[in-house]
């Protein structure tokens, strides 16, 4: 049989699948379907008149051998920065540096709030020696104590997840602590000094020069290189499946650029969101429609607000864990590259989660805007005259909710996928997998060799290996 593979979604795991596949078997046709008109997903750039933005400013950061040897051929030293981490969070009025250390806690909140905090963080690490967290609102409270699970981590969770912190899995805190159990993070957080072997992205970290556009650039110029077709400005919307195989993949311009496309496939490699690839493929998607429905991914609206100054503060992150305030996170792109806008100016990106049938995700970009830019002036970060412009962005799919039941969900998902012999899944979006660019890259390589060894049925054996991806963790 002649292998046509159709790989859809350009992020990076379709990109780095695209290209490990003309690697092992050049004779391989690969075209990749990308929806948007630009590739790279989460990892593409945003640009606002001169300014240019990371969706979410991203660093480069592997701790996976396989990809930290990949990176060097396709970034070169030169594209490298090396940027210090200035983090700043507000609680009551005051911005502390982040991480918070205790002589801060203490000069500005006073004795009896340490002790409150010490104590009660002891407290919680004793009981985690005798009982397992059920739930994230568990793990965290074993980890910094009640205290500061209430004045911080409940309401940031809320705010971010748009779920209550007892509805989450511990495995998104396992998922987010970089150093691989929580108590290690405490000590990191608190003392600024945690001596391991382990590099973190907490102090300083790698960015590319002119955004992480420069990686999917990379990616994408591999694909070509190596005979691969990349078609932009498709959206694949059905897939025709004949028996248990595809035997094609039918997509529809987003752009006018662009025109609608039939393609025929000997095998599929999807990285678009699991639930969005399930209910395109027919039959299949009417027995797990109860399963699909429980997995829920949370919006993110950015909000950039130009600003008539060369820079709004140093900070590279600044963080706003109280509910009041409609943004998350807020990150200025020159503090990460200088050349992503021009002198005299400045941008700031404000972080808005939301869930897509909320009434904040359905509101008017002008009036999120307003919403931001009210709660920026009220914390003090710039004032009205200073502001050129606004712009708004949405991604649908920013994070996937791990919900304590979200493994049976997948999982019986996935068992349903596995019918169809010649379709695998993959990627950050393809596997509901709260990841790291990194991991991605490895997802869709993983799924390239899969492809090629087991064709033409790559699935079965794809399904029955996922928990080779099980144990990744996210620098945070
Ligand atoms: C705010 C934020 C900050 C982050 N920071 C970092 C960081 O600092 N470092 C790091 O390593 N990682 C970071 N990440 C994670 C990183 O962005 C992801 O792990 C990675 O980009 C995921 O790549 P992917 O290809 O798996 O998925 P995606 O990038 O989501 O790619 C999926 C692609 O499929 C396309 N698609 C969807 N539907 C269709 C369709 N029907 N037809 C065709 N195409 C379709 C989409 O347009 C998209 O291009 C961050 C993520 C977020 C949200």
């Amino acid at each position: 049989m002649r292998k046509s593979i159709i790989v859809i979604g350009g992020g990076v795991a379709g990109l780095a699948c695209a290209a490990r596949l003309l690697e092992i078997e050049p004779a391989c046709e690969v075209t990749v379907i990308e929806a948007e008109e630009q590739l790279g997903g989460l990892a593409s750039l945003w640009r606002c008149n001169n300014f240019a933005a990371d969706l979410g400013p991203h660093r480069l950061y592997t701790e996976l051998p396989e990809i930290a040897e990949l990176l060097p051929q396709l970034i070169s030293q030169e594209q490298m920065l090396e940027v210090p981490r200035r983090s700043q969070l507000l609680l009551d009025g005051h911005f502390y540096a982040y991480p918070v250390s205790a002589s801060e806690i203490l000069r500005v909140m006073g004795p009896l709030k340490l002790a409150l905090y010490g104590t009660s963080a002891m407290l919680g690490q004793m009981r985690a020696i005798a009982v397992k967290p059920r739930s994230y609102a568990d793990a965290m409270q074993q980890a910094f104590g009640k205290a500061l699970y209430r004045k911080i981590i409940e309401p940031y969770t809320r705010k971010v997840w748009k779920t209550a912190p007892e509805e989450l899995s511990e495995e998104v805190a396992r998922v987010r602590v970089s150093a691989g159990n929580t108590q290690r993070l405490v000590k990191r957080l608190l003392r600024r000094a945690e001596n391991t072997a382990r590099p973190t992205a907490l102090d300083r970290f790698k960015y590319i020069r002119g955004g992480v556009e420069g990686l999917v650039q990379a990616l994408a110029a591999k694909v070509l290189e190596r005979g691969g077709a990349l078609e932009t400005g498709l959206a694949a919307t059905r897939f025709e499946v004949s028996g248990n195989r595809i035997s094609s993949v039918c997509a529809e311009a987003t752009s006018e650029e662009a025109s609608d496309g039939f393609f025929e496939a000997s095998a599929v490699v999807s990285t678009i969101p699991i639930t969005k690839l399930t209910c395109s493929l027919g039959a299949v998607a009417d027995s797990l429609r109860e399963h699909v429905e429980r997995l829920n991914y949370v919006g993110m609206i950015l909000v950039g607000v130009a600003l008539g100054k060369d820079r709004m503060s140093p900070n590279t992150w600044f963080y706003f864990p109280e509910e009041h305030i409609v943004f998350n996170r807020a990150y200025e792109p020159k503090n990460f590259d200088p050349e992503m806008g021009p002198r005299g100016q400045t941008l700031v990106v404000f972080e808005v989660t939301a869930r897509l049938d909320s009434a904040l995700w359905q509101k008017p970009d002008h009036e999120l805007a307003q919403l931001v830019v009210h709660d920026a002036l009220d914390c003090g970060l710039f004032s009205r005259e200073e502001i050129l412009e606004t712009y708004t962005r949405r991604l649908p799919y920013a994070y996937p909710i791990y919900t304590r039941d979200f493994r049976t969900h997948l999982d019986a998902v996935c068992r349903g996928l596995a019918k169809v012999e010649n379709l695998v899944t993959t990627g950050r979006q393809g596997l509901f997998n709260h990841n790291n660019m990194d991991h991605s890259m490895l997802m869709g390589m993983r799924a390239a060799e899969c492809v090629a060894e087991k064709f033409p049925a790559p699935a079965p054996k794809w399904y029955e290996g996922l928990g080779q991806f099980a144990h990744f963790r996210i620098v945070d």
